[in-house]
């Protein structure tokens, strides 16, 4: 396989790029769309924003093979399913999750069921499950009842999970930090992440502690997270019955991997914070216009949690004061804008009606500039 793949210059995903620090052997069939080696992309803007000299970057993980970093864990999650013979995988999912798993699903050639809460999900996200033939029921119930179901399913045999509580996908998700530290030559001062189910934040944190442990890496980051403010059980300390926010990939009132992100928080001496609807819409209005990176409201919580502890010199032990001059900071844009048009398709959205003439359009134009 990989040395077809190297005969026709095929692109590699993270399990070839990674292969060592990988929990795969010889004998795992991989399965993969080339998913991975996203680009790093330098924000004069963020950076003179947050002053000090500080540099600050954003890995774009919306370029992903279906728009969003969940495909770095699916590799990994999918390649051991299908190693051990699974004839089904099943996930609960806000989107991103049963949209990776249908595509690596697909390829695998194994059908995969997703449990979708109902009403609760952007359509170009349901639209991925639906044409890469995934069977998609959707769950009188919010996310962590669809959570719940899905553990109960796995004692079947045959059924692989691939949900985060799947420690495969944990495993994939760390390829992001290992590519962060490849790129800039060493570890960020800072990580900056929106959290979910808080395995992006506990999977980057084995990444950079991993690197580190080999000397790739001088330094490991502080890690900030941002929860939606109405679905935010890790800054609150307790589970949320019924999480809030137009986020809907970090409308989570329960996360899976809540301790061991805990953890990574408290060891990098990072923090988890919280942001508003609003101030997420703003930045990612901010991003697509003034960056020209379009990615989905959630994705844009790391951005608009820089904003605010830039802005806000009140929030105690914030991370953000703790870095040094000139630090090197990372926000991770975790999943691509058009899987949610829905979301900035607001009144502001309209077109602007106009004759079929130039004198008409010219002035039109100069009256926007
Ligand atoms: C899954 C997801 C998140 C949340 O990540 P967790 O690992 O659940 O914390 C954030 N943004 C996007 C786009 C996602 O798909």
């Amino acid at each position: 396989m990989k040395e077809s793949l190297e005969a026709h210059g095929a692109s590699i995903g993270v399990i070839e790029r990674y292969r060592e620090h990988l929990p795969v052997t010889e004998a795992t069939p991989v399965v993969s769309l080339s998913e991975g080696s996203t680009p790093l992309i330098y924000s004069p803007r963020l950076s003179a924003m947050m002053g000090r000299g500080c540099r600050v970057y954003l890995k774009y993980e919306g370029l992903n093979p279906t728009g969003s970093f969940k495909d770095r864990g699916m590799t990994v999650a999918l390649s051991k399913a299908a190693e051990s013979g699974a004839r089904l995988v099943i996930c609960a999912s806000t989107g991103n999750t049963s949209a990776a798993a249908a595509a690596y699903a697909a390829r695998a050639g194994i059908q995969c069921a997703v449990f979708l809460p109902s009403g609760k999900i952007a359509m170009g996200k349901l639209a991925q499950a639906f044409v890469y033939g995934a069977v998609v029921i959707a769950i009188e119930g919010n996310f962590d009842q669809c959570l719940k179901l899905v553990r109960e399913m796995a004692t079947e045999p045959g059924i692989s999970i691939v949900n985060s509580i799947n420690p495969y996908r944990l495993e994939g998700q760390k390829t992001a930090a290992f590519e962060i530290i490849d790129a800039l030559g060493d570890a960020p001062h800072l990580q900056v992440l929106p959290v979910g189910n808080a395995g992006n934040t506990t999977a980057y944190w084995r990444g950079y502690l991993e690197y580190h442990r080999l000397h790739r890496a001088t330094r490991l980051p502080r890690m900030l997270g941002f929860e939606a403010a109405g679905a935010a059980p890790i800054y609150y300390e307790r589970v949320i019955e019924h999480p809030e926010t137009a986020a809907s990939a970090i409308r989570i009132g329960n996360p899976a991997s809540w301790n061991m992100a805990t953890a990574a928080i408290q060891e990098s001496g990072g923090a988890i914070e919280i942001i508003t609807d609003e101030e997420i819409f703003a930045a990612q209005s901010w991003l697509a216009s003034q960056e020209g990176l379009f990615v989905e409201p959630a994705s844009a919580a790391s951005v608009a949690g820089l904003f605010k502890c830039r802005s806000q010199t009140a929030c105690a032990d914030c991370p953000v004061q703790k870095i040094p001059d000139e630090a090197i900071i990372v926000c991770t844009l975790t999943g691509h804008g058009l899987k949610d048009t829905a979301s900035v398709l607001n009144d502001r959205a309209k077109p602007v009606p106009a004759p079929a003439d130039k004198s008409a359009i010219l002035s039109i134009l100069e009256k926007t500039r």
